[in-house]
């Protein structure tokens, strides 16, 4: 697995970039933007860690230019604390999840296998993840082997985190997906929905958890796995 390392702090590169490497990854490193872009021309990766704060630029340029021609390489962004705006422009913007410095290499190391196991996940017209098939043709879901009951927003919102499992989901994307334009929709409308469909997940004993990361979105994980 290919990954290319974009940041421009020497120390915290090397730190990342050996940690990669021990944990089994090929590693291109870039430090600013223009290099970045020559890399992603030329050559292919299976994920890309990003930090937004270059020297000659915007890290986001940098996942436009991925998403742009339709590219899906995972993009993991590294961002600072303080930065809660930058998060959210982020994911919306194309990347699939963040990671807050300081960071623990082992983290870094779990949420990018995270992102590289994800296609594995999708099977035909059923997405699974734990003890949970989704069949988005005909809409049900089945949580080993028993069906379960969901109402339709219910089904809408895990149907967008199944297929996003081990990825950030921005509250502002699941609004958009679940909600129409003409819905009243109060302040915590989601938190209650989400709340509603995690505790029928529990009560039939599925493997997978919904996370919430406050202010952010809901990350979707197979907790069995
Ligand atoms: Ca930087």
């Amino acid at each position: 697995m290919k990954v290319l390392l974009i940041e421009d702090n020497e120390r915290l590169a090397g730190f990342v970039r050996t940690g990669l490497m021990a944990a089994g990854f090929v590693v291109d490193l870039t430090g600013r933007v223009d290099d970045t872009l020559a890399a992603i021309a030329t050559a292919r990766y299976d994920a890309i860690v990003l930090d937004l704060g270059l020297p000659d630029g915007d890290g986001m340029d940098v996942v436009k230019a991925v998403r742009r021609p339709g590219g899906a390489t995972p993009i993991l962004v590294l961002t600072s604390r303080d930065g809660l705006r930058d998060r959210v422009d982020s994911l919306n913007g194309g990347a699939d999840d963040y990671l807050l410095k300081p960071f623990a290499m082992e983290e870094l190391v779990a949420r990018l296998k995270a992102l590289l196991r994800r296609p594995g996940h999708v099977l035909g017209m059923v997405l699974i993840c734990g003890n949970l098939a989704f069949d988005t043709v005909a809409r049900e879901t089945r949580i080993g082997n028993q069906p379960v009951a969901l109402s339709r927003r219910e089904l809408d919102l895990l149907e967008l985190l199944l297929r996003r499992a081990g990825r950030v989901v921005p509250r502002e994307a699941i609004e958009d997906s679940v909600y129409s334009i003409d819905d009243e929709i109060a302040s915590n409308s989601l938190e209650v929905l989400v709340h509603r469909l995690r505790k029928k997940l529990q009560t039939e004993q599925a493997t997978l958890k919904i996370h919430t990361l406050r202010g952010i979105g809901y990350l979707l994980s197979d907790d069995a796995s």
